[in-house]
């Protein structure tokens, strides 16, 4: 049962169309690329990469927020294009997403518990008291104490309020979340907390998760497998251990160098990239990462690298992965 595949991705893009100063032509921001992936039941992914390399329009596009402009994003066996209306509300209630600044997703001028009752109400799920008495059962599950049910989100700390988000993103019991950033506006002394209360609350509702993050350390400690992306796209998939182990793309080693060691004896080299991430609406041909990679060759400007198999569950799109 836990490997059965939630979601699934096949070639999916996302393209922008703005005008062009320059000339009468539109210009076409490629902000996710041919992206496929699969996402298990109970299953938490990673999503890494640079700031602008796409991660959150993917997260968007998978949710339907964005429509995907080609490809196909299967849930549950059924293609989300095809789903009528009523099918497509069911969808988002299946699936939620968790923003990174907790204050912008409530409403100031709801309580609290008004906030987490509103869904419901959205869905015509239960009468008032079953209602109130699921809002106050998750609230006090995500350690929300009942001196705080009838204040207003400016009221409360930082961390408490994405709890309260956290509890609002699964009260009408979705079966995947995508988390952008979730705590990376949180103080480091309560990131852990929200973190744990993401991992308990996955055992207990049978969550799957796609956590987006530039941080690798929390990464690291929360996602059973990792997405790399660049630009766009996919440049490495693979298991937690594998890809911190032995990250096989020049991309995936840069990023995974800069992750902060706490031991001072035991000293990384540190990649530095050169240059900045190249705009979508203008990539490098070949490999997008050909502008910053220091391995690159000829044959990386006239050939787009396959994400191709290494062995296991290791996916890497590079000429010579495996030889650098
Ligand atoms: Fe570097 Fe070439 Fe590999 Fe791209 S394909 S990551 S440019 S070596």
């Amino acid at each position: 049962m836990e490997d059965e595949i939630l979601l699934q991705l096949e070639h999916v893009c996302k393209y922008f169309y703005s005008n062009s100063v320059v000339s009468s032509k539109k210009t076409c921001i490629k902000a996710v690329d041919d992206v496929s992936l699969s996402i298990k039941k109970n299953q938490t992914i990673g999503l890494v990469g640079e700031s602008g390399c796409g991660k959150t329009t993917l997260g968007r596009t998978i949710l339907n927020l964005y429509p995907a402009t080609s490809g196909k994003i299967i849930f549950e066996g059924k293609e989300i294009q095809d789903l009528s209306f009523n099918e497509m509300r069911n969808y988002r209630k299946e699936m939620q997403m968790i923003f990174q600044d907790p204050y912008a997703s409530l409403s100031p001028r709801r309580t609290i518990l008004q906030s987490l009752e509103e869904p419901l109400e959205l869905f015509g799920i239960g009468t008032k008291k079953e209602r109130r008495e699921q809002a106050v059962s998750l609230l006090e599950e995500v350690g929300i104490m009942k001196e705080h049910f009838e204040k207003f989100p400016h009221e409360l700390s930082g961390g408490q309020r994405q709890r309260i988000v956290v509890a609002r993103s699964i009260i009408l019991k979705p079966k995947f979340i995508i988390a952008d950033e979730p705590v990376s506006a949180l103080d480091v002394s309560v990131r852990s907390q929200v973190l744990n209360l993401m991992k308990r609350l996955q055992k207990s509702y049978s969550l799957s998760y796609l956590f987006i993050s530039h941080d690798l350390s929390v990464v690291r400690y929360l996602c059973d497998r990792v997405v790399v992306m660049y630009l766009g796209k996919i440049v490495e998939i693979a298991d937690k251990k594998d890809l911190f182990e032995t990250p096989l793309h020049p991309y995936t080693q840069a990023l995974i160098s800069a992750i902060p060691v706490p031991d001072v004896d035991h000293k990384v080299e540190r990649i530095i990239l050169e240059g900045d991430l190249p705009s979508p609406a203008n990539p490098p041909s070949g490999c997008v990462f050909r502008t910053r990679c220091k391995y690159a060759k000829d044959i990386c400007s006239e050939c787009v690298p396959e994400l191709k198999n290494l062995g296991g569950t290791h996916e890497v799109a590079c000429h010579f992965a495996g030889e650098i």
